[in-house]
């Protein structure tokens, strides 16, 4: 039973697509109710869900920037009474050289995947600090760990995911809320389509990757899991690399 979250309920950012999707129908499989929020409506992950047997609310969020939290998770509160487990997973990448990147580039990643991401955690944060539990699951990077190439940005944003994981895990631990990261190696999704249609970048990336493929979002499901169920409650500022072993070599 260590792994079950029957009976528990989920916000997940950005799961109409991706690792997101994956993530919140993994978590769903596991027993819990779910939340997408995002700005695309996530029908297919909703189906899925319910599908599942469980329930499922689909929020409107545009996180590219804070004015739509309060509301979002006012609404998931509402509808669920808690929200146990949150999973920041919306997230943009903008590939540019480090010398031509813009402002507005830049702003947009800082916003979406660091900005958002610390202001609606500190919104539902506040009712599991207050009741003394709760699983907080941030999405990060392999480029929380590297520098990357053209992603300056991004770098930057997912370093600084890490780093929160870490200082809010600080301040939270005592009171019961597990703050971790995932850091997903090269996963097939969206995000990643321009380095999947360079074949040369592709074969080099697979070449490095000790389990010798591309990642899938499955594969971040089992680790969102874990740390969302009561076998992570010792488990606090950790960032879990699920990379086919890219971090290894
Ligand atoms: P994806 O399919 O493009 O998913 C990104 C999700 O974020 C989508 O649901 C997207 O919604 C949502 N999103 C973007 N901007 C948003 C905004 N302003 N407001 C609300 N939602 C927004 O790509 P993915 O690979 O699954 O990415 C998910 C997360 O994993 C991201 O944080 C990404 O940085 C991270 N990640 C991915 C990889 C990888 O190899 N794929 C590796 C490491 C980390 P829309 O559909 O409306 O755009």
């Amino acid at each position: 039973m260590m792994f079950d979250l029957s009976g528990t309920a989920a916000l997940v950012t950005g799961a109409n697509s991706g690792i997101g999707q994956a993530v919140a129908l993994a978590l769903a499989a596991a027993g819990a109710d779910i939340a997408t929020v995002g700005r695309s409506a996530a029908d297919a992950t909703g189906a899925q869900v319910q599908a599942l047997g469980r329930r499922w609310l689909d929020v409107h969020a545009d996180l590219s920037t804070t004015a739509s939290v309060p509301g979002a998770v006012a609404t998931a509160l509402e509808t669920f009474g808690t929200i146990d487990i949150l999973v920041n997973n919306a997230g943009i990448i903008r590939r540019a050289d480090a010398i031509d990147m813009t402002e507005a580039d830049w702003d947009a990643v800082q916003n979406t995947n660091l900005k958002a991401l610390f202001f609606l955690t500190q919104a539902v944060a506040r009712p599991m600090l207050a009741r003394g539990s709760g699983k907080i699951i941030n999405i990060a990077s392999m480029l929380s760990f590297q520098g990357g190439v053209r992603v300056p940005g991004y770098t930057a944003a997912k370093s600084g995911v890490a780093g929160l994981t870490r200082a809010l895990a600080n301040e939270w631990a005592a009171h019961g809320v597990n703050v971790n990261a995932i850091a997903p190696g090269y996963i097939a999704t969206a995000n990643t389509a321009a380095l999947q249609a360079d074949p040369t970048r592709s074969r080099q990336i697979v070449e490095r990757i000790p389990a010798g493929r591309w990642g899938r979002p499955a594969d971040i499901g089992g680790a969102a899991v874990f740390l969302a169920s009561p076998a992570a409650d010792y488990i606090n500022g950790h960032v879990l690399a699920v990379d086919g072993g890219w971090l290894a070599r």
